[in-house]
């Protein structure tokens, strides 16, 4: 983050909130549990294309009295857009899609677009990441100017997915033209899922010590705070609650007082109810590791 943020804004904490009855309407959910930071959909994340965001609710957005009370606001892309084949109507559908995503993000200004790096469907590993980074190569060439930058996000490896190895998120970050423009979201769950063992002994510690070996700290942009329903190195995605699901709370407690990690946005996407109840006791427990 470039602009200093109020020290009375950290720890940057907040959960993923619905923009049911306008994108506004966020910040009013998310400052109304106590988030200092939050993460939304810009359209709907199950449909390919939505109307255009009337500049009237970008700016009930922009301008919103509570909108300085949050630190970052983060997006997270649609999950039917895939930039790791190329060929089929999808992958049209995907680069308008996302690019469409980076706009309304531009109209929000917001800075962070998390995206799931893509599904190779069988063309393999090699392939696929040549295939993501030229699709964003497209994208940065289509958007020259733009200040969102796509931060690719860790995943739990099911079936051909890519991004389950730092390795593969430090290859298409090389492999396009310019790297600048991208950010890596880290997802605990998904990390775990995926073979990297945050339960252990120090394990969160390690494991971020390896991230910051492969790909490095400082692109890092969000951290996904999520414990893991399903088995280390299962690579099934499946969220928990936290403290109930397998990674247990000291990776929690470590990544909330670990001092390279103290400026991140720290994410929830949990179960929840309609009243967000689970995030405000979520949150509770992680303010309360502090110190
Ligand atoms: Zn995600
Ligand atoms: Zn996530």
């Amino acid at each position: 983050m470039s602009k200093k943020l109020p020290s009375d804004l950290f720890p940057l904490l907040g959960s993923h909130v619905p923009t049911i009855g306008g994108v506004a309407t966020a910040i009013d959910r998310g400052i109304g549990i106590g988030c200092t930071a939050i993460q939304i959909f810009v359209k709907n994340n199950m449909q390919w294309f939505a109307k255009p965001l009337p500049e009237a609710d970008a700016k009930a957005f922009t301008k919103h009295p509570l909108r300085p009370r949050l630190g970052p606001v983060i997006a997270h892309a649609g999950y039917l857009i895939n930039l790791a084949v190329e060929g089929t109507e999808n992958h049209e559908k995907s680069l308008r899609s996302l690019s469409d995503e980076m706009l309304r993000c531009e109209q929000l200004g917001i800075r962070s677009l998390v995206l799931h790096p893509g599904s190779h469907l069988g063309a393999g590993i090699r392939q696929g990441i040549a295939c993501v980074a030229r699709n964003l190569d497209l994208l940065h060439a289509e958007h020259p100017t733009l200040k969102i930058r796509i931060a690719l996000e860790i995943t739990a490896g099911q079936g051909a997915t890519l991004g389950a190895r730092f390795e593969e998120l430090a290859d298409i970050i090389t492999a396009v033209a310019d790297p600048s423009r991208l950010e890596v979201c880290f997802d605990t769950a998904h990390a775990f899922a995926a073979g990297y063992d945050l339960s252990a002994a120090d394990g969160a510690e390690k494991v971020f010590a390896e991230f910051d070996h492969i790909i490095g700290i400082s692109r890092l942009s969000v951290l996904h705070i999520n414990d893991s329903k399903s088995a280390l190195g299962s690579r099934v995605d499946r969220h928990d609650n936290l403290g109930q699901g397998k990674i247990g709370l000291d990776a929690f407690r470590w990544i909330m007082n670990a001092p390279e990690l103290a400026h991140l946005p720290k994410i929830l996407e949990t179960p929840k109810g309609k009243d967000l109840a689970e995030d405000v006791k979520a949150m509770k427990l992680l303010r309360g590791f502090i110190g």
